[in-house]
């Protein structure tokens, strides 16, 4: 892998199009991905929580998000190809879903946002297989059976919009019984999707 080191995090140097062919890669495997999409925040956030640094080093993908990471890493000796942003990839990935007749998870957001998100997406790929959705707000209890709806339902993208660093935290935590190819977290785009 080809990465760059920014205050701890190793960033992978890739193009767009690179990480969208990585992605389809994945689609091919068995073992769970985890995609991970740092901007300059959430790298300022891991300089302060050492446990989450760790969580992110431990994604196999993990993309610059953000114009603010490519400017960092010219301080840093190689200059990152190019910004490749999460919610950009995240469509991506629904439209390789769509095409590749993929399933999808959508778990995070307020009531009612990954269910609308859901629906928006079905209008916009007609028979796109959404395995399932769950808002964001859960206890313990809830949690064990989020778990055992995915893993009973067998989604190929799980998408994790929780918030940083929450849902890298949550992704990394759960990543030997999802059972998925993909899981990425990607903040608030649920929100975006569900318009
Ligand atoms: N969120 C969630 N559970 C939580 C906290 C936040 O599902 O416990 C959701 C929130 O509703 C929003 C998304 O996470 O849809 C992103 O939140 P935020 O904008 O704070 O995160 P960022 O995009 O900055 O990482």
């Amino acid at each position: 892998r080809d990465t760059v080191e920014i205050v701890g995090v190793n960033i992978d140097n890739i193009t767009f199009q690179e990480a969208e062919n990585i992605c389809k890669e994945y689609l091919q495997q068995d073992k769970l991905k985890m995609i991970f999409t740092p901007n300059s925040e959430l790298l300022v956030d891991a300089v302060k929580d050492p446990s989450f640094s760790h969580v992110l080093n431990s994604g196999d993908l993990i993309i610059p998000d953000g114009i603010g990471v490519v400017i960092a890493s010219r301080f840093y000796g190689t200059p990152l190809k190019e910004k490749v942003a999460g919610c950009e990839l995240m469509n991506s990935l629904l439209e390789i879903a769509y095409t590749q007749e993929r399933s999808v998870y959508f778990l995070g957001g307020k009531e009612g946002v990954a269910e609308e998100a859901a629906q928006k997406l079905s209008e916009k790929y007609p028979g796109i297989n959404i395995a399932g959705y769950h808002h964001g707000y859960f206890d313990e209890d809830e949690e064990k059976e989020i778990i055992q709806e995915i893993i009973s339902k067998k989604p190929d993208i799980i998408f994790v919009a929780m918030g940083a660093p929450r849902q890298e935290k949550w992704i990394y935590k759960h990543r030997d019984v999802l059972g998925a190819k993909i899981a990425i977290g990607v903040g608030g785009s649920l929100d975006i999707l569900a318009g």
